[in-house]
């Protein structure tokens, strides 16, 4: 998940996409969760120039990928807050985003809460890198030590299990390493091969999915992308483009305890 930069909706829409969004949720804010008639007036945008343009808007917002899972085949509108339970919300452009068929129908009506505050992370509203980021070796999610952190990013990954998937945890790991071997190419080709700019550009794109694993790596190597960046100066508007990580707290180091006994998930030393 990357954090996405969502523009006001005078920015997005056009007056008469929002006129018609505001009517329709002064009909939806009088429907009660769960009526069958939600489904019904959600279906009244279908093949309307205010559901292509709400289309159009929100594929801008996650750079024709998904909201969720950054792969490049989104299709479905998402209501964040689900429409079924939140008729009051289900026309208003901060609930959507645009995410695939399997993040989709993965999320279906399941929106756990805690109190008020909502467990899944909305890329919109929250820095998803505050919660959960990518382990260099297996592209598989690591999860933040902070207890509601670490709660809300384990909810938000039982909900959208595509983003532990094995398939999508390799082509992080290979991005990672194709675009850390291309910065060190970038430095040591004397001259430089034109390509080397070229292909990196290509991977640096918006467009490129499972491209937050690309803003890690950035963050965590700042001597390399400093000199990657004097030597190929136009690649800096796409590193640019990468939002720094958030800084974590990180735990003083604690003296290890004295080891008598082996932890019980340990195999006991041969005798
Ligand atoms: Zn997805």
């Amino acid at each position: 998940m990357m954090p996405l930069s969502r523009l006001h909706e005078e920015q997005a829409l056009s007056a008469e996409a929002r006129a018609e969004l505001s009517l329709r949720q002064t009909e939806a804010s009088r429907l009660s969760p769960g009526s069958v008639q939600i489904d019904a007036l959600w279906k009244v945008l279908k093949d309307t120039s205010t559901r292509a343009e709400l289309v159009s808007a929100l594929r801008a917002l996650s750079h024709d990928k998904c909201a969720y899972c950054e792969c490049v085949d989104p299709r479905d509108i998402e209501h964040f807050y689900p429409k079924n339970r939140y008729p009051e919300r289900m026309f208003l452009w901060v609930n959507l985003l645009f995410v695939c068929k399997t993040c989709n129908l993965d999320k279906g009506r399941r929106f756990p809460l805690e109190g008020t505050q909502a467990l899944l992370i909305e890329p919109s509203a929250e820095d998803p890198a505050r919660f959960f980021w990518w382990d260099p070796v297996t592209g598989r999610p690591l999860l933040d030590s902070e207890p509601t952190r670490r709660r809300r990013a384990a909810e938000t990954i039982k909900i959208l299990p595509r983003l532990k998937h094995q398939d999508l945890a390799e082509e992080r790991r290979k991005l990672r390493s194709d675009v850390l071997f291309l910065l060190t190419e970038v430095l040591q080709e004397v001259p430089r091969p034109p390509d080397v700019v070229a292909r990196l550009a290509t991977e640096l794109s918006p467009t490129q999915p499972r491209r937050s694993v690309l803003r890690q790596l950035v963050s965590e190597e700042p001597a390399l992308i400093a000199a990657v960046r004097a030597r190929a100066p136009e690649l800096a508007p796409l590193l640019d483009a990468l939002p720094p990580m958030p800084l974590r707290p990180t735990a003083p180091p604690s003296p290890a305890p004295p080891r008598c006994e082996p932890s019980p998930d340990e195999p006991l030393p041969p005798r």
